[in-house]
């Protein structure tokens, strides 16, 4: 093999090993984005009676964790009527 044949394999071997970290880096953001919005559509606040859904005040109980994952496992969620 010639000088040339060996540039053409690396550069060959190097753009395969780029596109495959590109696919392997937009797999795991699009598993980050799906697991994210899992857990975005897990928090229960919208559908609470206690939601005020303004900016101010979210919430009457717990303004500081309303539509948070802390408010995932919320004890005084009362679903509206
Ligand atoms: S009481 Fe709990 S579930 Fe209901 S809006 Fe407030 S933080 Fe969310």
């Amino acid at each position: 093999m010639g000088v040339e044949s060996w540039g053409r394999l690396i550069f060959g071997a190097f753009a395969w090993i780029f596109f495959g970290l590109t696919l392997w880096r937009l797999g795991s953001f699009v598993r980050d984005l799906w697991i994210r919005a899992a857990t975005m559509h897990r928090i229960p606040c919208t559908q609470c009676q206690f939601f005020t859904n303004q900016t101010v005040l979210k919430c009457t109980v717990h303004p500081d964790w309303a539509n948070t994952e802390t408010a995932i496992f919320c004890r005084d969620f009362h679903p509206q009527d």
